[in-house]
């Protein structure tokens, strides 16, 4: 290796004290020549005391050669100056290190040559254009050491250079090549710096922040030397220990979620991944911090949804089930009552058909928030379904309570509300179960409260109904009804019974009424006004009346052709939208003029004032068929319905007709019903005719015509043809024989 080894070209500078120095100078040491005898006995001691030095020569060069070995070993680079800078030992990593000017170097050469010469040659990239001022500054550093300093090689390599004062004045220079560390150090601060994962260093100690990314910079709008100022506490928005403190304090950390604030206030949910580290020289931890902000808000977003209703943001059933349950415990400990009412809508569908679906929103808004705020803080409230809600007041002490806020519930959902420029107006009908008394679980009270509901809007709507017992059981029943009509109408069974109409004047029938009849088989023959009410609930009006349609149809077309047929129709078949081709089915299959069909429709039907349905009417009228106002005189305000469409025939509803023997009332409404008809050019007829007074009175008004048991109940159709030929044998103009004849 060799290159480097020391030469002796230069005058030495003995330090015999020094046993490095005392490796070269000694190679110094001047021969001696004998001169005569006299001298003889100084010859024999300058020989012995040659002898002793060159022994101690050889000695020091030994443990000079040692000393080389030891030093040749280590990784590091060393090497050893004399207090004027000069080389006097090196070791084979310094010579590697250097390898570029190691023929710089050579024992007695002083390092500052050595380095002008590395300087001249661009060695040192560092010195370039400041040449004299470099070679200063190094000489003065290596006097005046004590702090590292790191050089760079013309080849990119980094040396990390410490050196010390030796006792003697020398300098003892350690050089470590930290290539491979510095670029380790650069690809972290590169990985660091350019993370689009914002990323802070903070101290373990007093968890400062002791460097940031850009992207934390960003992320969290703090500048960087407002972020020097920061503690990693300073972030959070609540008080937490930090996710390295603790018993998980020593390694690498699974993300732990946090709340942090940014500069601007605004908060963000993160996932934090810590790393110990050391800083410098400091312990440090490495937080990577994944904003979470969006997926945490997506996950309550979820949970929300699960308990919430989307459109009016109240909790749904599950979330009501939930909190009855809460309550329910709750009242149970202290003995106070607890009032589930069921809410619901009267006629929203109505609402949603004629002004839209975005106003039926509206308005389900509207009547959501009025509700909210006519209860108290730890009352309930939920959206059921549609248009109905529940509301579960607690800390009830008497049954009044709960009317009370019926009432309110009531009043407040009742007032108009400016939907889009429209007032809408709506009602709503309550039912009411409490606790206890009329169920002790959740599920039986909201069970009870939706029955009691059912009652309140049968009974008459916009009024609130507590529960009994016995609704369970009728509630059941008209289950039971669903499921065998359901049946009934898949196997066709249902058949339309016919009852007369006959004309006043000449005595004679003039058509019959369709009035569907349900053959049971265990019990017998079921009215329609036990199973139309669960059709019209269930959907299944709409089979159940072209069925009827279809079939009254094909058997009045084998009528005698004066002779008209009448069947009822229910609003719920003007929704579904095809009802005027089934109609034109009906009358196209059976052949039956249109002409000699009669449809009959209630007044609920325009209480909706749809357009729809008026045009339905419209064009049915315009196929040839006549359209009846059924019931007339029961709804609201059956006049001005009168003026919404041109009816062929008006049927005074029973009730009136009761009424006729002794009520003065009711004749007055009859006369006028009657000239209202004759005045608009309506035929007039009256239901449910049963006595001969009725009769009588009827024809004293100049009533038109008139169907009731005084003539004949609903027959089955081989009976009508039979009813028809007796009609034909008998005296038409004797009307009394006419009626025992049909009868
Ligand atoms: P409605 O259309 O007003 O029919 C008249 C009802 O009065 C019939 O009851 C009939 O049997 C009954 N009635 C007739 N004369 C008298 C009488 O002198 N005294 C008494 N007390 N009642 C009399 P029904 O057959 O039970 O029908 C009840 C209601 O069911 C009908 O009232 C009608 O609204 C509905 N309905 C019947 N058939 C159908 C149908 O096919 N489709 C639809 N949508 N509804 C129907
Ligand atoms: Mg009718
Ligand atoms: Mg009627």
């Amino acid at each position: 290796m060799p290159k480097f080894r020391p030469a002796a070209k230069k005058k030495p500078r003995p330090r015999a004290d020094h046993p490095l120095r005392l490796g070269r100078s000694m190679k110094a040491v001047p021969k001696l020549v004998p001169q005569g005898r006299r001298v003889s006995s100084e010859i024999g001691e300058i020989v012995r005391q040659r002898a002793q030095a060159e022994a101690a020569i050889a000695d020091a060069r030994k443990s000079h050669e040692r000393l080389r070995e030891a030093i040749d070993i280590l990784p590091q680079g060393i090497v050893f100056l004399d207090a004027d800078g000069r080389y006097i030992l090196w070791n084979k990593k310094y010579a590697e290190i250097y390898n570029r000017s190691s023929d710089l170097f050579e024992p007695g050469a002083r390092l500052q040559d050595t380095i002008r010469v590395g300087v001249e040659r661009g060695d040192y990239p560092e010195a370039m254009g400041r040449e004299d001022e470099w070679i200063a500054e190094r000489v003065t550093k290596l006097f005046h050491p004590g702090q590292r300093h790191e050089q760079v090689l013309a080849d990119g390599r980094v040396i990390l250079i410490e050196e010390r004062l030796t006792e003697d004045g020398g300098v003892i220079g350690l050089r470590v090549d930290i290539t491979e560390l510095k670029q380790r150090e650069a690809s972290f601060r590169l990985l660091f710096d350019a993370n689009p994962v914002p990323m802070i260093v903070c101290a373990l100690d007093d968890e400062r922040v002791l460097s940031v990314n850009d992207a934390a910079v960003e992320h969290y709008g703090y500048t960087r030397a407002e972020f020097e100022k920061l503690t990693i506490r300073h972030l959070q928005a609540f008080e937490s220990e930090p996710p390295w403190v603790g018993d998980h304090s020593s390694d690498e950390q699974a993300a732990r979620t946090w709340k942090h604030v940014k500069a601007d206030g605004s908060l963000i949910d993160l996932a934090i991944y810590s790393r110990h580290m050391t800083y410098g020289e400091q312990p440090a931890v490495m937080l990577a911090l994944m904003d979470i902000t969006e997926r945490k808000r997506a996950e309550m977003r979820l949970a929300f949804m699960a308990h919430h209703d989307g459109l009016t943001g109240l909790p749904n059933r599950n979330l009501l089930r939930q909190r009855l349950d809460e309550i329910l415990a709750h009242s149970r400990r202290n003995g106070e009552k607890v009032g589930v009412l069921f809410v619901g809508l009267d006629n929203f569908k109505g609402v949603n058909d004629t002004l839209g679906h975005g106003i039926g929103d509206k308005l389900l808004r509207g009547v959501a928030r009025r509700l909210r705020s006519s209860l108290r803080e730890e009352d309930a409230i939920a959206r059921l379904n549609s248009d109905e809600f529940a509301i579960i007041q607690t800390g009830v002490s008497r049954p009044e309570e709960v009317v009370l806020l019926a009432r309110r519930l009531l009043e407040a959902i009742g007032e108009p509300y400016l939907l889009d420029g429209h007032s809408v107006v709506i009602g709503a009908s309550i039912g009411i179960a409490m606790a206890p008394g009329d169920g002790d679980d959740s599920e039986r009270l909201l069970k009870n409260a939706d029955m009691a509901l059912s009652r309140a809007k049968n009974d008459s709507r916009g009024t609130f109904s507590f529960f009994e017992a016995g609704m369970d059981a009728r509630a059941q029943s008209r289950r039971k009804i669903e499921i065998e009509l359901r049946a009934a109408i898949q196997d066709d069974l249902l058949r339309p019974y016919y009852q007369p109409l006959i004309d006043l004047r000449t005595g004679r029938i003039t058509g019959f009424e369709a009035l569907v009849r349900w053959p049971h088989p265990e019990r017998g023959m079921i009215s329609p006004a036990e199973f139309i009410p669960v059709a019209e609930d269930t959907g299944l009006i709409n089979a159940l009346g072209t069925q009827i349609l279809r079939r009254a149809c094909m058997e009045a077309a084998r009528w005698p052709d004066e002779v008209h047929v009448a069947v009822n129709l229910s609003p719920l078949q003007f929704r579904v939208g095809n009802l005027l081709s089934v109609v034109m089915d009906a009358l196209k299959q059976s052949g039956l003029p249109p002409r000699r069909l009669e449809l009959e429709i209630t007044e609920t039907l325009l209480l909706e004032k749809s357009t729809q349905v008026l045009a339905t009417l419209h064009a049915l009228r315009a196929l040839g068929v006549r359209i009846s106002m059924d019931d007339f005189g029961t709804g609201y305000s059956s006049l001005s319905y009168l003026r919404s469409f041109p009816f062929d025939k008006i049927k005074i509803d029973q009730s009136f007709v009761r009424d006729l023997g002794g009520n003065r009332d009711a004749q007055a409404i009859v006369r006028s019903i009657i000239s209202l008809g004759i005045g608009l050019g309506v035929t007039i007829t009256a239901e449910g005719v049963e006595t001969e007074a009725e009769l009588a009175c009827l024809r004293a008004e100049g009533c038109h015509e008139a169907q009731g048991f005084l003539f004949s109940k609903a027959r089955p159709n081989d009976e009508i043809i039979e009813l028809l030929r007796a009609q034909v044998i008998a005296d038409p103009d004797d009307e009394i024989s006419v009626r025992a004849q049909v009868a």
